[in-house]
């Protein structure tokens, strides 16, 4: 017997030399993320999908596993199974003896039982050779579970718990219910971008949109304070970014200190400074694009949901920059915001209180601003705005996760 994690993908309609470059990148993403949790199981291509190879001794940690990779983008459904090779089998003869096959179906029926629920079992059959129709396995299958199980009520089609077996020339497959995976698309297939990451619900939020669009996700934070390489650890921000490489692999956070930037405005007066700080916080982050050859940045902005997110402002902040500044989260409500927080698990976490940089922003934010008074700000009182920046990025800490472990911290000045 063998075991398989059947990988279905998802975006079945893309087409040519850009299926092929996903379906590569997807595998070599499952991979990468096994290897991340100490497994070296192999990773196969065939037909229209992948196949994670298990070895028998690691049937258990594969059933666990299998919720892991349904974390990953990219992925429709999939399934854990357990696989009969053709060649040790040999079910395509006259008579061939199916024991095993109801010895699996035996213990899944009584692993899964649960008092009130409902059963289907579904056989499909691709290869024509074999012995039974698929309506004749499928019902000695079903009294194998009935005889051998709590099991009682049949419900075809809207059973509570399927068991399928699929035949194919290669093999049988046998598994239990399939597993919805996350879609969307491979990470590192469509481009990369930096996240500007706050403490709070959204950003997070906008950068995993990101990542399951394909991108690859960096992230850049704004902070008052310094820490040392302990405290980097702990510091809240840190702690998302680590959560969600999880899933993302690879992921850069630039913490950067904002404090050169807060003392060229001491004791200015100045009601704008909130839409300043945008445009200081887009320039910093656009020169680390350029370092990190990222093409877009991303924001957790929503249209019209706190003063400082009004149109006027968010053309202000692009008009400071030329890479391009996305917001995923644009349209969407505070509750659908939470809802999603709360499915990728970053809403708890998301929730501790994180004062660091609240200290800047004026009570009541300008929700108008205009180019030529925002412009004419800047050049009286950041009147050296290269020399600003520059500063502003010798002070610099970069911390590196991947799948959720710290892989290295280097700060800018030492
Ligand atoms: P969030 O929930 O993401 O904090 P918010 O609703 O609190 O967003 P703002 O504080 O106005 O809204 O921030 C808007 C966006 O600006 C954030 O989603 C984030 O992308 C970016 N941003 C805000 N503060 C910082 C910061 N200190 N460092 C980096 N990016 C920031
Ligand atoms: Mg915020």
């Amino acid at each position: 017997m063998n075991y398989r994690i059947v990988v279905h993908y998802a975006e079945l309609a893309l087409k040519g030399n850009n299926r092929n470059l996903f379906v590569k990148r997807l595998r070599q993403n499952i991979k990468n993320k096994l290897l991340s949790m100490g497994l070296d199981w192999e990773v196969v291509t065939i037909h229209d999908r992948l196949f994670v190879n298990v070895a028998d001794k690691d049937a258990a940690l594969a059933e666990t596993t299998v919720h892991e990779i349904a974390r990953i983008p990219g992925i429709a459904w999939l399934s854990f199974v357990h696989w009969f090779e053709e060649r040790t089998y040999r079910f395509m003869q006259a008579k061939p003896d199916l024991q095993p096959i109801h010895e699996v179906i035996k213990t899944l029926a009584n692993k899964t039982y649960q008092a009130g629920q409902s059963f289907a079992l579904k056989v499909k059959r691709s290869d024509k050779n074999f012995t039974y129709t698929s309506k004749q396995l499928a019902h000695e299958l079903a009294s194998t579970v009935l005889e051998n199980s709590d099991w009682k009520d049949v419900d075809l089609k809207h059973a509570d718990q399927f068991f399928y077996v699929n035949i194919s020339s290669r093999g049988i497959a046998v598994h239990t219910n399939k597993i919805k995976a996350t879609g969307g698309l491979p990470v590192s297939s469509t481009g990369k971008v930096l996240t500007l990451l706050s403490g709070g619900f959204d950003s997070p939020v906008a950068a995993w949109l990101m990542s399951n669009r394909g991108c690859s996700v960096h992230f850049v934070h704004f902070s008052a304070s310094h820490q040392n390489r302990q405290e980097v650890e702990n510091y809240k921000v840190s702690r998302i970014v680590k959560q969600i490489s999880e899933v993302t692999g690879r992921a850069r956070l630039f913490i950067v200190p904002y404090t050169h930037f807060d003392l060229a405005l001491m004791e200015q007066d100045l009601a704008y400074d909130l839409i300043l700080f945008r445009r200081f916080m887009a320039r910093v982050a656009e020169q680390i694009t350029q370092d990190i050859y990222a093409e877009a940045l991303v924001t957790g902005d929503n249209l019209g949901q706190v003063a400082s997110q009004t149109m006027a402002n968010i053309n202000s902040m692009n008009q400071s920059v030329t890479v391009p500044i996305l917001r995923p989260l644009l349209t969407y409500n505070k509750e659908q915001i939470i809802e999603l927080s709360k499915q990728l698990g970053l809403f708890d976490l998301c929730c501790e209180p994180y004062k660091d940089c609240c200290a800047l922003i004026s009570k009541s934010p300008k929700t108008k601003s205009k180019a030529s008074a925002l412009q004419r700000m800047e050049s009286q009182h950041l009147s050296n705005y290269q020399q600003l920046i520059d500063d502003t990025l010798a002070d610099m800490t970069e911390v590196v996760y991947r799948f959720g472990q710290l892989e290295e911290v280097n700060h800018s000045n030492n």
